[in-house]
């Protein structure tokens, strides 16, 4: 490397760190001309292919990735291909750093203010719906809609959070996350499921300050949901799994019983379990959260009359459930709701929700159990597709 070289490169960190990149578009400095993806290019099978990355455009956002988790989401895709995306850059659990910033982005989706250096999640792309607003509480659930990591392969290359950077282009709801940590960052998505879930159950009217409330299913999303409840300040909580381990956590997370499905024979066995652990009683209120169609037909049978149920398990077809209607809805007055995904707002709620569960003590980034390198994303996939472990990260240095 001559003089010359090294003035050049002083002269482009100094205009970084001033922000005076090409065409009004602020930089935090050198970026490399090029960065990898991690590719799914055929059934279980993802490579890492390196692009150059793009000009950032007026709207746009260049962010360094930090982390992603892997959805139940991504793992279906993984193994089958349902969507039709492949090849595929996954990852929508992401959260990463502003190294670039288009001129015209000047704040977040919330209204906060965007810069360089600033830790960011995204949420959907909405520039189809302009019906899908932050501010109005009744409006829809953001289902359907178009999100990083789940969009097909084009020229561009950097549209998901498996990398080492991503694009994030106009019509994005993007957030200003800096005053989280990675791994709280890393749990938004899922945990914003759970945010929704309670706000759903809410609407039946039946949700009231320290309810008897049952959880079935101890997976994240169960786990996540007893937290939920418990900075809500709900503290008769039953968790129902089948493995002992779970149910341990469970209880670190704030339930104060736990019943395992597997020391009790039968549906009647299994209530009265449930009864017993309110004190003789049952359920004012119930979370399906597990994706067994036995588990759904079982629930309302932990549940007084009149009480309220909010079904989430299914995020995929599992097939039909058997009910009684007479005796599970009808006679017993049940309210259910289903829940699927969030809203905008849930989304933001949840940054709350997650410094208030670290505030009180629950180990919520303790569901975090592996973290692994871009270049180990495979093994990543493949702990996941095991049911190893909790929640799996993919995490870049
Ligand atoms: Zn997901």
């Amino acid at each position: 490397m001559n003089n010359n070289e090294i003035e050049q490169i002083v002269k482009q960190v100094i205009a970084g760190m001033q922000g005076t990149g090409a065409a009004g578009t602020k930089s935090a400095g050198p970026v490399p001309k090029t960065a990898r993806v991690a590719m799914l290019t055929g059934i279980e099978k993802i490579e890492l292919q390196e692009y150059a990355l793009p000009e950032i455009g007026d709207d746009d956002i260049l962010v360094k990735v930090e982390g992603c988790g892997v959805c139940g989401t991504d793992a279906h895709e993984y193994k089958r291909d349902p969507f039709g995306l492949i090849p595929v850059v996954l990852g929508h659990e992401g959260t990463g750093e502003i190294v670039k910033i288009g001129k015209n982005v000047k704040k977040d989706s919330a209204g906060k203010p965007l810069g360089i250096g600033d830790k960011v999640v995204t949420c959907m792309i909405f520039q189809d719906n302009p019906d899908i607003t932050m501010f109005d509480l009744n409006k829809q659930n953001v289902g359907g809609a178009d999100v990083y990591g789940l969009l097909p392969d084009d020229n561009m290359h950097f549209k998901g959070w498996f990398a080492d950077y991503i694009v994030i282009g106009k019509g994005s709801t993007v957030f200003n996350v800096s005053d989280l940590d990675l791994d709280s960052r890393i749990l938004i998505e899922p945990c914003a499921v759970l945010i929704h879930a309670v706000e759903r159950a809410k609407t039946t009217g039946i949700l009231r300050f320290n309810s008897r409330v049952v959880v079935q299913g101890c997976g994240p999303i169960g786990l996540i949901c007893i937290a939920v409840l418990r900075t809500m300040g709900i503290e008769n909580i039953t968790a129902v799994d089948g493995e002992e381990k779970r149910l341990e956590f469970a209880k670190r997370m704030g339930a104060n019983k736990t019943v395992n499905f597997k020391e009790h024979k039968g549906i009647e066995a299994l209530s009265a379990a449930v009864e017993e652990s309110f004190g003789g009683y049952l359920a004012d209120f119930a979370f399906q959260c597990t994706g067994s169609p036995v588990a759904h037909s079982n629930i309302y049978k932990f549940i007084r009359n009149g009480g309220g149920l909010c079904e989430l398990g299914f995020f995929i077809n599992g097939g039909d459930a058997t009910i009684n209607p007479h005796f599970d809805l009808c006679s017993k007055e049940i309210t259910l709701v289903g829940s699927w995904v969030y809203t905008l707002r849930d989304y933001a709620t949840t940054f709350d929700f997650l410094k208030r569960a670290i505030a009180i003590g629950l180990p919520i980034k303790e569901l975090i159990t592996h973290k692994y390198p871009l270049e180990k994303i495979n093994d990543a996939f493949i702990t996941n597709v095991k049911m190893e472990g909790l929640k799996i990260a993919v995490v870049n240095d």
